[in-house]
């Protein structure tokens, strides 16, 4: 609901309706109840005959790198999650980290770095670059890799607005 952007996932029409769905089908739903905190382990394991554990991994890898303690870098589920909630509740509309204006870097790859530069974009960053350690995927699927395995591909997203080239390595300054 929250660390997916609005753009890839339209949190009322898909994770609402299927909500209601579980809900229809007889499943419980209760929110703001840590497991831990506001709930004790003991007592699931007292009221139930089995408790499934699936508490996700939000915990960041950080970079401690010099310089990571500088303002203005922030994990991205910080980001992101400011951001879907000011969008989904208009107590929130005015506290999120905007990217407006900014020139931002995103380090990572992944689905959650892609969600990072398509959030910049909307915000209206002034521009973005994004660092990813492997190299990038061949357009077409490798030899290795034939089909029905996941394609290893160069993907092009929702994300930025028009596809970017290649720029190779980076060059270290010294
Ligand atoms: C930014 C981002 C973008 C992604 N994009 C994609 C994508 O495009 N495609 C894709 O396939 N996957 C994507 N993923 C991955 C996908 O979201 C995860 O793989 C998936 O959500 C994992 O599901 P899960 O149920 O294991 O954990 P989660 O979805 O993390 O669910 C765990 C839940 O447990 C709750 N919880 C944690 N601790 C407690 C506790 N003590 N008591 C009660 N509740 C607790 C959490 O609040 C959370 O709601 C993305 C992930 C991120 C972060």
């Amino acid at each position: 609901m929250y660390g997916i952007p609005n753009m890839k996932l339209d949190k009322p029409q898909v994770v609402q309706r299927r909500l209601e769905v579980l809900e229809a089908e007889g499943v419980t739903f209760v929110c703001n109840t840590e497991v831990g905190k506001d709930i004790a382990a003991e007592t699931l394991l007292n009221d139930f005959d089995a408790v499934v554990l699936c508490t996700g991994a939000t915990k960041p890898r950080d970079l401690p790198i010099e310089g990571r303690d500088l303002k203005g870098i922030h994990f991205a589920m910080e980001f992101l999650t400011e951001n879907t909630r000011a969008l989904l509740d208009q107590h929130y509309r005015d506290r999120f980290l905007s990217a407006a204006g900014k020139d931002v870097v995103i380090i990572g790859g992944g689905d959650t770095g892609t969600d990072c530069v398509g959030t910049s974009i909307r915000h209206g960053c002034a521009n973005v670059t994004q660092l990813e350690i492997m190299p990038q995927p061949p357009e077409t699927r490798s030899a290795g890799n034939p089909w029905p395995e996941w394609p290893k591909v160069y993907k092009w997203t929702m994300a930025r607005k028009k596809r970017p080239p290649c720029l190779g390595p980076i060059p270290v300054r010294t």
